[in-house]
């Protein structure tokens, strides 16, 4: 896993992090393990947390610019983050590196 942090990353995530529907929820609801069974249903029900986040944009900027390849993060699974990533279409890096 290629992880790039960079200092005004993590000061950008803890702006709008503050805000995010998950702060107080189990870090493990949104990295759930395996793609099948249990963990589907695991990756709906933190999607449906991500539905009700006012962040879930800045959340899913966040995941896409720092190749956060696991876990769910702005209403988006692993394959989908993997799929929009190589479609510059829907990349949000398209339209802005600002978050
Ligand atoms: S979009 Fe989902 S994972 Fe991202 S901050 Fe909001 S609740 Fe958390």
């Amino acid at each position: 896993m290629a992880l790039h942090y960079r200092e005004t990353d993590l000061f950008e995530k803890k702006n709008w992090y503050d805000l995010a529907a998950c702060k107080n929820l189990p870090t493990d609801i949104f990295f759930p393990i395996g793609r099948t069974g249990p963990a589907l249903r695991q990756i709906q029900r933190a999607k449906a947390i991500c539905q009700e986040c006012p962040v879930a944009r800045e959340c899913l900027n966040y995941a896409i610019r720092t190749n956060q390849e696991s876990g769910v993060w702005g209403c988006t699974s692993e394959e989908e983050r993997r799929h929009i990533r190589r479609s510059p279409r829907l990349s949000p890096l398209k339209d802005s590196r600002a978050v």
